[in-house]
């Protein structure tokens, strides 16, 4: 028996190009501001210090502030996952959702199937290589609304790749249960076999109506309503 569905956000609850077309052109534009206005603050202090130290062992080179950020915008066109990056895009996401410039994108038919999972006595989680902290800024400032007292679990890539079995298997033995007591929803074919080869059921999710695998495939929540 299913106790717990777990789900994806990138293509399952969320549209694939919020990140792309909303968040990263968001940091792009608000990055020059943010950094000059909070330099002194400890945790943007300690991003530009990382940055400098980067590119000093990368290319030798010691670059002053006006640098440090042209260069951060160039990492986020190249997509590049560096930690002090991320710490300064986290803020600055939480600067605008928190103002209203923004909202997380949710698909319309994700709160009443979290809600039907609720009342029928199940848990909702979330599984996403966002970190836990960027989930909950987009679930939490969503454009349907708060729905985070909805949901009990957020899991990031600390527990493992999502092409990997083995981070499945840690987020079941994390909340006590066994792998097929959990059913797993993504768009992506490789995440869930990981998952399905851990024991979990799945289900894929294809908003774009062309599925693209082997695996049972919905278009959007309302047609698993009823097998809750
Ligand atoms: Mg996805």
């Amino acid at each position: 028996m299913i106790k717990l569905y777990l789900f994806d956000i990138e293509g399952t609850t969320t549209d694939i190009n919020f990140v792309h077309k909303v968040l990263f052109p968001y940091s792009s534009e608000a990055m020059e501001k943010f950094v000059l206005e909070h330099q002194e603050t400890p945790a943007v202090k300690s991003a530009i210090d990382e940055v400098k130290k980067t590119v000093k062992e990368e290319e030798n080179k010691d670059l002053g502030l006006k640098e440090i950020i042209n260069q951060l915008l160039f990492w986020i066109k190249e997509d590049r996952k560096h930690p002090a990056l991320k710490e300064l895009q986290g803020l600055i996401w939480n600067n605008g959702y928190i103002n209203n410039h923004f909202k997380g994108h949710v698909y319309p038919d994700v709160q009443p199937f979290f809600k039907k999972i609720l009342t029928a006595g199940f848990k909702v989680g979330i599984y996403s290589s966002g970190s836990v902290k960027a989930q909950k800024l987009i679930f939490g400032y969503s454009s349907e609304g708060d729905l985070t007292p909805l949901i009990s679990w957020y899991f990031d890539t600390k527990v493992g790749g999502k092409r990997e079995k083995a981070s499945y298997e840690k987020i079941a033995s994390e909340v006590n249960l066994k792998p097929e007591e959990i059913h797993f929803f993504s768009d992506i074919t490789e995440e869930l076999k990981a998952a399905q080869t851990a024991g979990m059921s799945v289900t894929q999710v294809a908003r774009d109506n062309n599925p693209k695998s082997e695996f049972n495939s919905i278009s959007s929540f309302h047609s698993y309503m009823e097998r809750i």
